[in-house]
């Protein structure tokens, strides 16, 4: 079996968030078999939702076409480092896979700040790939966060 990325579709799903005018983040949930089966971007400021991240959206929607609250076997691409509160669903999920773009010094909860999966309380740590499509994923939040000032 070969290694497909589905960061770009993630990238895609971050680029129409900024056209909406929200964080530009993007999340594609795969199924066992490779297909796509959720992919959603942020929608925190449409929704009046702040747990409306592009990771949460995306495994909603997965759980809902998978009909079940766990997704084993199942992978996630963000573009960005997942914030404590969506590597917690992905823990809750069972996410067999997490692949991210761009590193999050500031928001970030799995390389860095509480470091999600490596406490203790993490029940289940997905095998974690970081750097994929890091540069595009940031550039897209520097133009969006640079418009803003
Ligand atoms: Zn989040």
């Amino acid at each position: 079996m070969t290694f497909r990325s589905h960061m770009q579709t993630a990238l895609a799903e971050a680029r129409a968030a900024a056209a909406r005018g929200e964080v530009p983040v993007g999340a594609v949930v795969v199924s066992a078999s490779g297909a796509v089966i959720a992919q959603a971007g942020n929608r925190t400021r449409e929704t009046n939702d702040p747990t409306a991240h592009a990771e949460i959206l995306a495994i909603r929607e997965a759980c809902r076409v998978a009909g079940a609250e766990r997704l084993p076997d199942h992978d996630l691409y963000v573009t960005l480092e997942p914030c404590p509160m969506c590597a917690a669903a992905i823990s809750f999920a069972r996410i067999r896979r997490l692949y991210y773009g761009a590193a999050d010094p500031k928001s970030g909860g799995v390389a860095q700040g509480p470091r999600v999966f490596s406490h203790p309380q993490a029940h289940h740590c997905p095998e974690v790939y970081d750097g994929i499509g890091a540069e595009e994923a940031a550039r897209l939040l520097k133009a969006f966060f640079e418009a803003r000032r």
